[in-house]
């Protein structure tokens, strides 16, 4: 099943670009944690861009209250400068009421005309207007009445200009607060950007949870496989580090044990066509290695061999490792060079604890020294 998983996966072709987060579950380990630090990466991004966002944020509200403190004051100037405008029109209408008496009262001494162009003007401007009658009025009236309009028009246009500039505030509080809509939206985004990979984030920490547990299990199936396939008082061993010995093709598989308690072609009564490999005489429980990678075809018990081990290098090349007490290697798995295989020991036909170690060419036996 996990052979199967890791085949799948091989596959499959993960596409991520930022900004753009994919929900594919991870079908390795290894997939699973670089998924872990792409999605950690994502999120340390996004974070950055929410820091941004909220400084933003910070800076256009900041910018809308001092707005806002600018458009009270300047309302407030506004409502100073219609108070002058109604103190400047109480000035003239004052001053346009005391030159109607003096007019009136020289009506009242023989002038008619006057009174005529009062009734026919509609508005004072008119009637100042009619140059023929102005002379009638004393040069004293007419500069004031003159003063008291330029000060309401001057007064007029303060406050003109007053209220050009609040809309100008006020259309830039507008467009403040356009951009605080749009900021704060970018920021809810954001959050949920954030959730989801939150999210993401612990549903692939599952995963990898999940796959290390498969892993775990499927390892301890193996060894409980190879270990029921291991027979006559053998078991299975936790294999030690690897040993790599000399510089030949193959490595010695019984390093540090060079005595040979029988040697390849010694011919012995027992034995038909002489004898097929070295045996290296060492105690009980002593590590064996592969001579060379390759993947194990046997892991065993056989009545003459006892617990043995066949390895396939390719090209015909194949070795073989007889009477262990225990193996640490299981059907169908690849070892290295120099990985341990098992233990030494007495099983099958065997009369002490020592490694037979055979190496065939296509099936036939051969000198182990030629690899060596
Ligand atoms: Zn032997």
């Amino acid at each position: 099943m996990g052979r199967k998983r890791s085949i799948i996966s091989g596959v499959l072709v993960f596409v991520m670009s930022v900004g753009m987060v994919m929900n594919v579950n991870a079908t390795t380990i290894e997939d699973a944690q670089k998924k872990a630090e792409e999605l950690e990466g994502q999120k340390s991004a996004a974070e950055a861009e929410k820091n941004s966002l909220t400084t933003q944020l910070n800076d256009i509200v900041e910018d809308m209250n001092e707005t806002q403190s600018k458009m009270t004051k300047k309302q407030s100037e506004i409502e100073e400068a219609e108070n002058d405008l109604i103190a400047a029109k109480v000035d003239e209408n004052q001053q346009y009421q005391s030159m109607k008496k003096r007019i009136q009262f020289m009506y009242e001494n023989g002038d008619t005309k006057i009174l005529e162009v009062m009734m026919e003007s509609q508005t004072l401007g008119e009637f100042l207007n009619k140059a023929e009658y102005a002379s009638k009025m004393s040069d004293y009236d007419r500069e004031k009445l003159e003063d008291f309009q330029d000060i309401v028009a001057e007064v007029e246009e303060k406050e003109q200009t007053l209220q050009t500039e609040y809309d100008e505030l006020s259309d830039l509080q507008t467009e403040l607060t356009a951009k605080q809509t749009e900021v704060e939206g970018l920021l809810d985004s954001n959050e949920v950007l954030l959730a989801d990979l939150d999210a993401q984030i612990g549903d692939n920490a599952e995963t990898l949870e999940k796959l290390l547990a498969d892993a775990e299990e499927a390892k301890r199936i193996q060894q409980e496989q190879a270990a029921s396939q291991s027979q006559g008082g053998g078991s299975w061993t936790q294999p030690g580090e690897n040993v790599v010995s000399g510089n030949g093709y193959f490595t010695h598989p019984c390093p540090g044990y060079t005595y040979q308690s029988s040697y390849f072609g010694e011919i012995r009564e027992f034995e038909v066509g002489g004898h097929k490999g070295h045996d290296y005489a060492a105690p009980e429980g002593t590590p064996t290695y592969a001579a060379a990678a390759g993947t194990v075809i046997i892991a065993g018990y056989s009545s003459s061999a006892g617990n043995w081990v066949v390895i396939d290098h390719g090209n015909g090349l194949t070795t073989k490792y007889m009477h262990h007490s225990s193996l640490c290697v299981a059907q169908g798995q690849y070892v290295e060079k120099g990985q341990q295989i098992g233990c030494v020991g007495t099983t099958g036909q065997s009369t002490g604890p020592h490694l037979h170690f055979q190496v065939e060419e296509n099936g036939v036996a051969v000198n182990p020294d030629k690899y060596m």
